[in-house]
């Protein structure tokens, strides 16, 4: 069954930007540097990204922090996450 469209938009506009908005200001911007040369430049170059409230990492962008640690600093999400990280480290197998 497909979902009803809504001709009358009743979503609450304000609310929801409200809600963004707060989240938006839970959020920590950081400076990201490159460890090596990458996509965004030669070692060492600074980029405007984004720390994880919960376990303190850098990511270079809020993308790469919503898929390493399921936050996403535009979009509203999971309360928990904010202070308990989803983030996994590869670590060596001996
Ligand atoms: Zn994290």
């Amino acid at each position: 069954m497909s979902e009803q469209l809504d001709m009358f938009d009743t979503r609450d506009y304000d609310a929801e930007a409200e809600a963004k908005a707060a989240w938006k200001s839970r959020m920590i911007p950081a400076e990201w540097v490159a460890p090596e040369d990458c996509m965004a430049g030669p070692a060492g170059t600074v980029v405007q990204g984004w720390k994880c409230p919960a376990c303190g990492k850098i990511e270079i962008n809020g993308f790469v922090l919503s898929i390493n640690h399921g936050i996403d600093p535009d979009i509203p999400g999971r309360e928990d996450l904010l202070d308990h990280c989803i983030s996994m480290d590869l670590r060596r197998v001996s």
